[in-house]
């Protein structure tokens, strides 16, 4: 029998309950048990999958191919375990399972009502994944914040689920802010204390707070908000701002979260935390030996969660090599042959980054250029490599209007043009090719190289592919496929010969990197830039003697 753990959050929304649930979790995993996570979403879109990255950050695709919460990435990331489409659950979905019952005559002669069709649903779906047998505690995170018309139904099923099962499987984690009051140089408890009683008039009753603070908390303040929130004081967990989520594990193990969890849900003889390889990344992190620039051409530069993958995908790339790496976000709108060199000189890598539409397009391209022409290090992800498939097309091989059919559907050149199974698809969300696919790898190739397999199996989120029409005159001017889905015949990486490090790719490989497993791609990029930054420090160097 699992046992449930739910994540709630108050006072204000952004304080990290995915980062808290993520770090909860891999502290009971480090303690021998076998953990996930899931996230529950009261908005209405079936999935994230059709939402702009402005309005919820990127959308993490999993293995099965589905889109998700990128809360889920960090899941992953710190799990080290994969996730899938029971994962995460949005209104849309239960409201669309609901529907299509009620249709098929599920319910007939009934009314269907949010209370009980509503809640059941919701209650089966944060079942699921417990009754699989498959774990011994299931963490779902709550999104959105207690008081929320739209979250309502999810903590009705919390209050069910936990008057249905015995008092210690299953228990309420309640996030909430201590906000500090400059002008009068406090921390205040108040708007925990609502937050609490909001919870509890809606039928739950947290049984540990945990508590996001710039300062730390005192003794005084710890039994003021136990009192108050009728806890015991050990169940009032500090949180303070880390400088890094990677630290909010070893943070929370010092405040004992792990330990008032295993207590409440009373789970005894568990181990001693294992967490070394987590250590070593973290002493890593710490002691950067090297640095280097990392430019990140996109066009949602301005909000970080738009490329949270790949920003994370470098923290963990970073410290494998021991680099500090720095990110130079260049957003792709303002590039143009004239500032190019001006805003990419410095650089010692290029990451094109992601994206859909024709904004920012042009300015991908030329930052390809940049990259191609001057040896320096690139990388390119799903439209990024597109992008150098375009530049190829336009720049090497000489036809001025190579394009995607995506952007320019009369292009006379449509390197990059619509895969035959998206053709006759309406419906926008979640019909691209989405999830894991196979892939080969060309022996003697830059990819064979880094990955050291000539079997891979990567994510995917597109409908453009590249047009095999053109094979032959990619191949034969030096921009190689070095990575095939043979059984759809897609190409799947290319690069470039005669450069020290130029590949794109049609999946993400971002979504596949852990604290545990840095991704082979981002690690190799790095070394590559580090070989740039060092091989022009010499030479400048020399100019100066
Ligand atoms: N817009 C491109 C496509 O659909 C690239 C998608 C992406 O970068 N994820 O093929």
């Amino acid at each position: 029998m699992a046992k449930y753990i739910f994540v709630t959050g108050g006072v204000t929304s952004s304080l990290g309950k995915g980062i808290i649930a993520a770090s909860l979790a891999k502290l009971l995993q480090s303690r021998g048990l076998k953990v996930t996570i899931q996230k529950f979403d009261p908005y209405i879109n079936v999935d994230p999958g059709t939402l702009n990255p402005y309005e919820h950050g990127e959308c993490y695709v999993t293995d099965d191919g589905a889109e998700t919460d990128l809360d889920l990435g960090h899941y992953e990331r710190f799990l080290n375990l994969p996730t899938s489409q029971a994962n995460n659950v949005t209104t849309g979905r239960i409201y669309q399972t609901v529907i299509n019952k009620e249709r098929e005559g599920d319910y007939l002669g009934k009314t269907v009502q949010v209370v009980p069709h509503i809640t059941d649903e919701i209650k089966r779906r944060m079942m699921l994944l417990g009754n699989s047998g498959n774990f011994d505690i299931i963490i779902t995170e709550l999104g959105g914040t207690v008081g929320d018309i739209e979250s309502l139904p999810f903590v009705e099923a919390v209050r069910q689920i936990q008057w249905e099962l015995p008092e210690e499987d299953c228990i309420v984690v309640h996030l909430t802010l201590i906000p500090y009051l400059k002008a009068a140089k406090e921390l205040k408890t108040k708007p925990t204390q609502h937050s609490v009683r909001l919870l509890s008039q809606e039928g739950v009753h947290p049984n540990v707070i945990v508590c996001r603070t710039e300062k730390p908390l005192n003794q005084e303040l710890r039994r003021k908000i136990a009192l108050f929130c009728n806890v015991k004081p050990e169940a009032v967990i500090e949180a303070m701002d880390a400088n890094s989520i990677y630290e909010v594990p070893l943070k929370m193990l010092q405040e004992g979260l792990d330990v008032i969890v295993l207590k409440k849900l009373r789970i005894n003889g568990y181990a001693a935390p294992e967490l070394t390889k987590w250590n070593s990344f973290l002493q890593k992190l710490a002691t950067p030996k090297h640095k280097v620039n990392i430019g990140l051409i996109g066009k949602y530069v301005e909000l970080q969660d738009a490329y949270k993958s790949i920003l994370e995908a470098f923290v963990h790339a970073g410290a494998g090599n021991q680099c500090k790496v720095q990110i130079v976000n260049v957003h792709s709108e303002h590039l143009s042959p004239k500032n190019v060199h001006e805003k990419l000189k410095d650089l010692d890598g290029l990451l094109v980054a992601p994206g859909f539409g024709a904004r920012g397009v042009d300015g991908k391209i030329e930052a390809v250029k940049y990259a191609r022409e001057n040896k320096m290090p690139f990388f390119g992800i799903c439209l990024g490599m597109q992008m150098a498939v375009i530049e190829f097309g336009r720049n090497v091989l000489g036809w001025s209007d190579a394009h995607s059919t995506e952007m320019d559907s009369a292009t006379t050149h449509p390197v990059i043009a619509l895969m035959e199974e998206q053709k006759k698809i309406k419906n926008k969300g979640g019909t691209m090719r989405l999830g894991a696919y196979d892939c080969d790898i060309e022996k003697e190739s830059l990819a064979h190289q880094i990955y050291d397999n000539t079997q891979i199996s990567e994510r995917h989120r597109h409908r453009w592919e590249f047009n095999n029409n053109y094979l032959s005159d990619y191949t034969n001017a030096g921009l190689i496929p070095s990575g095939k889905n043979t059984i759809k015949n897609l190409v799947e990486i290319v690069e470039l010969k005669d450069h020290p490090f130029f590949i794109g790719v049609q999946y993400h490989p971002e979504l596949k990197s852990t604290v545990e497993n840095p991704h082979p791609l981002f690690v190799g990029f790095v070394k590559a830039a580090r070989a740039f930054s060092e091989s022009n420090k010499s030479a400048s160097d020399k100019q100066t003697v």
